[in-house]
């Protein structure tokens, strides 16, 4: 991480902006992907109660009926972890545990790290 702050915010909710409207773009459905634990995907499924404010005209058709049980909306995750990377698949919708989780496991997508709860 750089040492301007500032600077990271700012480039860092634009990456967030740019990837919410490639997913929206994309038609992929609204629903947090779940995570991936030791190379295997934890299922979630979970989507909004509420369409988000950004949410394009398009919005029902990719807002899923089931699971229609977050307060917030759901987030979109750079799998890369590398937020200038706008580009459909390196993009995902998650919840905010989903992320974390996601997060806990590796920069890169190599070694694995251990979770530890708490
Ligand atoms: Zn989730």
């Amino acid at each position: 991480m750089t040492k301007n702050d500032d600077n990271v915010k700012d480039w860092r909710s634009t990456g967030r902006r740019k990837a919410r409207k490639e997913l929206f773009n994309n038609y992929a459905e609204f629903k947090c992907v779940g995570y991936v634990k030791d190379g295997k995907v934890i299922p979630c499924g979970k989507t909004s109660r509420e369409p988000p404010k950004d949410a394009p005209p398009w919005f029902d058709e990719i807002w899923p009926l089931d699971n229609r049980v977050l307060d917030y909306s759901l987030q979109a995750d750079h799998e890369t972890k590398d937020v200038m990377q706008n580009d459909i698949q390196h993009l995902n919708w998650r919840c905010a545990p989903c992320h974390k989780m996601q997060d806990k496991q590796t920069s890169k997508g190599e070694a694995t790290v251990k979770i530890n709860y708490f």
